[in-house]
C-alpha cells in the first residue's frame, strides 16, 4: 500500500507516475483516461514504486527534525535546543555561556519559512564567528567576505574574489564535520580546484579530512534537504 494523489492533466497523453517532494506517488492521468485504468497502471508499477520510495528520502520539516534531534552546533559546541512560545515572529535565543538555544514560535500557527529564517540568522552569526576562530587558530588568512546562504545542494563555495559562502544548515552537522566544511572552503582560497595539492593542504588544516569528507556524504543528505520544501 502506498499513498498516492491523482492529478488530471489536459496536456498529458499517457498515464505516468512520479514522486513529489514528500515522497508521495503522484499519478498523472489524461482527461480521457478512466480512473480504473489509472489504478490498474499504479498496481502494475507497484514493485518499481516501492523501490523508488525506499531510495528517496522525504524532505523533513526543520521542526520535525529538531524535535527528533534537538541539538545544533554553534561555535564548536553541541547545544541543546528547547522550544518555547511566542505569538510574534519566531526567533532564537542563544546563550553562549550555557550553550542553550531557545527557539520560540507559535505552536498553533507554525510557519516553517519563518522558523527557517530564525535559525538562519543564528547560523549567520555563529558560522562567521567559527570561520574567524578557525582562521586565527590555524593561521589561515581570513577571506575577503563571508556569506551564509540557503543553498539547495552545496555545503559551501569559494569565489575567485576570495568570498566564502556557507550553507546555514551547517549548524545541524556535528562539530567536526561543520569545521571540515569551513576548512575545505578556506583551503580553496589557496587552491581553487580539487587537485592533489588541494587535498594535501586541506590535510594540514584537518588531519582527518578524508574521513570527514566520507562521513559528510553519508549523513549530509537528510540535513541538506531540511526546510527545502518550505520555499
Ligand atoms: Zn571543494
Amino acid at each position: 500500500m502506498v499513498p498516492y494523489v491523482i492529478r488530471r492533466s489536459s496536456r498529458s497523453r499517457r498515464i505516468y507516475i512520479s514522486l513529489d517532494e514528500q515522497n508521495q506517488a503522484l499519478l498523472t492521468v489524461p482527461m480521457r483516461a478512466t480512473l480504473k485504468a489509472a489504478v490498474s497502471f499504479l498496481e502494475q508499477c507497484g514493485d518499481w514504486l516501492v523501490e523508488q520510495m525506499a531510495k528517496t528520502l522525504p524532505s523533513k520539516s526543520i521542526l520535525q527534525y529538531l524535535r527528533d534531534k534537538p541539538v545544533l552546533t554553534l561555535n564548536g559546541e553541541r547545544c541543546r535546543v528547547t522550544f518555547a512560545f511566542t505569538n510574534r515572529c519566531p526567533y532564537c535565543k542563544y546563550n553562549s555561556e550555557s550553550g542553550e538555544v531557545v527557539l520560540r514560535f507559535d505552536h498553533h500557527a507554525i510557519n516553517e519559512i519563518r522558523i527557517r529564517e530564525a535559525l538562519k540568522s543564528l547560523a549567520k552569526q555563529c558560522l562567521t564567528e567559527r570561520l574567524e576562530y578557525l582562521c586565527d587558530t590555524k593561521s589561515i588568512q581570513r577571506p575577503g567576505r563571508v556569506t551564509v546562504r540557503d543553498q539547495s545542494s552545496r555545503w559551501g563555495s569559494c569565489s575567485t574574489s576570495r568570498g566564502i559562502s556557507l550553507n546555514w544548515r551547517l549548524i545541524f552537522l556535528p562539530a567536526r564535520l561543520q569545521d571540515y566544511v569551513i576548512l575545505h572552503e578556506l583551503a580553496h582560497l589557496k587552491e581553487m580546484n580539487h587537485t592533489r595539492s588541494f587535498w594535501s593542504l586541506l590535510k594540514t588544516y584537518d588531519s582527518r579530512s578524508s574521513d570527514h569528507d566520507k562521513r559528510l556524504n553519508e549523513v549530509g543528505r537528510t540535513i541538506i534537504s531540511l526546510g527545502q520544501s518550505a520555499c
